[in-house]
């Protein structure tokens, strides 16, 4: 099945030199709590079918998943956003693999979002030293891998981490010898990606590449202590996130001084300044990029814009994530209706009961989708015309578009 790009309201200009095998991905981690909470994905032709399939019909070809230990409570209520635990990881690798798609596996190791923010250590490891904490991680990582790959995921790159900005499963750069301690739990999971599935990438990833000089800082300190890893990847959310040109330039001091890999491991851009589960939004109407309206024809631009990039400034550039492309409303008549929904199925951005954990944000905030307007999906799970931009960036189909 392969959605037919002759039709489209779309404006696509040529990616030049876009490679063949170049990564198309997408981060899909919410999709079974969403299932769970009623909703429904469907295709052009009005057919309800698996998102997955959808996804790989209309050129996706990677699936990334984040993994946190355990976002539970200890009577079993989860945290939200997805509720991402290992068991969930490995319904999604499976469902990816079964349409010919690889999983970036992205480790939290974490109960829930480690960001640059945030990078709390599970429960379960609260208070362990930092050699027992290594060990821990190259277990933990070890186990989830080896379940993922014996459930039939095609595991193709390892994440050793999220967004850690100088920071990492309750390790900060800011204390006495806090680099080494960072850098000894990432390679602690880097060993246990080697071992498990010795042909996956392994993967580090950062956010604000605005911030001068920070992300040569980090190739610096992961060259000093000797980390192992291949690909050196940054978010990129335009409306935070500085220009592409600045993102194409810290990227490429990476690739060109220690000669890893590159690439976008998380953007997203509105497609409408609307909301539609009744949790406002990260980009409403006063948000957004100039030169990039939040219409289809905006979001599509967005994404070929950053491929370009990618392809075509960055050193080394490998692919792009979009980040959770799949997660929308859950379809209830108000807020009321969807809070109920989020709670019992995890899939909003945190329950309450979360707030045993993070009492300062989920604990304050908890509630729905700050991102359903960033999705390839209407409000009714309907796939929109926006997401033909992947498949349609090959050959393009407007020469004088932007
Ligand atoms: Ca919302």
């Amino acid at each position: 099945m392969k959605t037919d790009l002759t039709s489209t309201s779309l404006q696509v200009k040529r990616v030049e030199n876009l490679p063949d095998d170049f990564i198309f991905g997408m981060d899909a981690s919410c999709v079974p709590a969403l299932e769970a909470s009623g909703v429904t994905y469907t295709d052009f032709d009005g057919q309800v079918k698996d998102v997955y399939e959808i996804l790989r019909a209309n050129g996706i070809n990677y699936i990334r998943v984040r993994i946190w230990n355990h976002p539970f409570t200890a009577d079993g209520k989860g945290y939200g956003g997805g509720n991402c635990d290992l068991q969930n990881a490995i319904e999604i690798g499976r469902r990816a693999a079964k349409y010919g798609m690889k999983l970036l596996v992205n480790f939290h190791y974490s109960d829930f979002w480690a960001d640059p923010a945030k990078q709390m250590p599970p429960k379960a490891w609260q208070g362990m030293s930092v050699d027992q904490k290594s060990e821990a991680i190259y277990q933990y990582t070890k186990d989830a891998l080896t379940a993922l790959v014996d459930a039939g995921a095609d595991v193709g790159m390892v994440q050793v981490g999220n967004e850690t900005n100088g920071a990492m499963c309750g390790e900060y750069a800011s204390a006495p010898n806090g680099w080494q301690h960072i850098t000894q739990l990432m390679q602690a999971g880097a060993r246990a990606v080697r071992e498990v599935c010795p042909h996956a990438l392994v993967v580090l990833h950062f956010a604000n590449p605005e911030k001068v000089g920070s992300y040569e800082n980090y190739g610096k300190q992961l060259a000093l202590y000797g980390v192992d890893y291949d690909v050196f990847a940054s978010s990129y959310y335009p409306y935070w996130h500085g220009s592409l040109d600045h993102l194409a330039n810290v990227l490429n001091h990476i690739s060109d001084t220690y000669g890893k890999k590159v690439m976008v491991a998380e953007t997203s851009y509105a497609y409408t300044s609307l909301d539609t589960d009744y949790y406002g939004n990260t980009i409403d109407a006063g948000g957004g990029v100039a030169g990039y309206p939040l219409t289809l024809q905006g979001q599509a631009d967005m994404v070929r814009d950053v491929t370009d990039t990618v392809v075509n400034k960055m050193h080394n550039g490998i692919g792009i994530f979009y980040w959770e492309g799949t997660w929308i409303s859950v379809g209830g008549k108000d807020y009321a209706s969807n809070l109920a929904i989020w709670e019992k199925h995890g899939s909003g951005w945190a329950s309450s009961y979360a707030g045993e954990y993070d009492p300062h944000d989920a604990g304050k905030w908890y509630g729905g989708c700050a991102v359903d307007n960033q999705a390839f999906f209407d409000r009714n799970g309907k796939v929109t015309e926006a997401i033909k931009v992947f498949g349609l960036m090959k050959n393009g189909n407007n020469p004088d578009s932007k």
